[in-house]
């Protein structure tokens, strides 16, 4: 079979590099081994006729304006602002961390400045800043650490704090103002008629045909293309020939409560101490649906199973580049997303560098 372009995978990485190509004269394959669209992002309603998350929420938040402004031509926009409660001891805290936090934990009264003061105190300094462990500390000392991050961490990636670069927790900010967002990005908004609606009008294109339930594996011999782009796993495109590639997985619980209209009272509640799940969503806080009922997903991390998350350890990160150094001299196919560039990459980021490689290709066609 003959393409100019095959895109393996459709998730954002694919769906940004089918539409530009197909809009610059190119005729696309895409393939997914899944059965639809929209790679993890991908959402349906469920029995109930209640709009969820397949794998897990999706927020959509980002500071680029031209990422923005690319995908406001395939959707509408929810405004939404992610809030989060961790549940620790029994009581629901914001996190990140804030001053509501410190006063809330240790019965305070504190301001701002107070605030500031009291993870002046509490603080552990450490330089350099080596791991996860090291940025938590530094910013706010022990106890708070080991009530928010450590079992948290422990359950979501089975590695200790310490074990993983500064990036991951580093993700996570402290406030000592009473903002309770999630996010503070400029552009914080679901796509109105949902995730999977906005892919099929990405996709929606005559230069652009696709083949679900196609595993890259079965038809990498069979397709002539003249440009492949494969946001899979990197360690399978390449036979697992330097061992595996870390990738931690996760189950989903999805669950429907026909007689409850709230389930919980924020978006999303952590529970980094107890259970063997991470956190609770509850979806018609992300989508303002109104419904009788409600559904949640609970996330229980996995070592095994579909690959999720890059896992950023500098041993993996090693392996990683022997890897790396294949795929740069793989030529003709370019390795795109979270999987492929083994990078803890948010959803905009890896619109952002979908759309920097195609326009640098489609620019200086090699
Ligand atoms: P994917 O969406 O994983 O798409 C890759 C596609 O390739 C998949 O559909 C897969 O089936 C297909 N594929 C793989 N191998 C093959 C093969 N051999 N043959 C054919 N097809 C193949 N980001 C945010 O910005 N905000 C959030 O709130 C957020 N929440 C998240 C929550 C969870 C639980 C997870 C796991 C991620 C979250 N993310 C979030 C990150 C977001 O999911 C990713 O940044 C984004 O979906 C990555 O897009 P992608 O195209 O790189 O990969
Ligand atoms: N984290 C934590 N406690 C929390 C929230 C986050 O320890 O209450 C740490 C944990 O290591 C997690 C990382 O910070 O994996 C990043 O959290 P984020 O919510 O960004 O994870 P994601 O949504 O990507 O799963």
């Amino acid at each position: 079979m003959k393409t100019d372009i095959l895109v393996v995978g459709a998730g954002f990485a694919g769906a940004v590099i089918a539409e530009r190509f197909a809009s610059h004269g190119k005729s696309v394959l895409v393939i997914d081994k899944r059965s639809h669209i929209g790679g993890n992002a991908f959402d349906e309603l469920d029995s109930a006729g209640v709009l969820v998350h397949r794998y897990g929420p999706h927020i959509f938040h980002t500071n680029a304006p031209h990422v923005e402004e690319y995908l406001s031509q395939f959707t509408e926009w929810r405004r939404y602002e992610h809030r989060v409660l961790s549940s620790v001891e029994g009581n629901l805290y914001p996190v990140p961390i804030n001053l509501q936090t410190i006063n809330q934990l240790y019965s305070l009264s504190l301001d701002e400045e107070g605030v500031a003061a009291f993870f002046e105190n509490v603080r552990e300094k450490r330089t350099p800043i080596r791991n996860s462990e090291d940025i938590v500390l530094n910013n706010v000392g022990r106890d708070l650490c080991d009530k928010f991050f450590r079992n948290y961490t422990r359950k979501q990636w089975g590695l200790d704090l310490s074990e993983l670069s500064p990036a991951v927790a580093g993700r996570i900010p402290v406030r000592t103002n009473s903002d309770d967002r999630y996010f503070t990005d400029n552009f914080q908004s679901m796509p109105a008629e949902g995730y999977t609606r906005m892919f099929e009008r990405m996709l929606d294109h005559p230069n652009i045909r696709i083949e679900l339930n196609t595993d890259f594996r079965n038809v990498r011999n069979k397709v002539d293309a003249t440009q492949t782009f494969y946001s899979g796993p990197l360690d399978a495109y390449f036979d697992f020939c330097f061992g595996k590639l870390p990738y931690r997985s996760l189950s989903f619980r999805h669950e429907h409560f026909a007689q409850k209209e709230q389930y919980q009272p924020v978006g999303t509640v952590n529970y980094p101490n107890d259970y063997e799940y991470t956190r609770i969503t509850e979806f018609k806080h992300l989508t303002g649906q109104s419904h009788s009922g409600t559904s949640i997903v609970r996330e229980f991390p996995e070592t095994t199973g579909d690959p999720y998350y890059p896992v950023p350890t500098s041993e993996n990160q090693a392996l990683y580049q022997s890897y790396k150094k294949l795929a740069d001299a793989e030529s003709g196919t370019f390795f795109i997303g979270r999987l492929a560039e083994y990078r803890y990459y948010n959803m905009d980021q890896v619109v952002a560098a979908a759309l920097l490689l195609s326009s640098k290709l489609l620019n200086n066609p090699r």
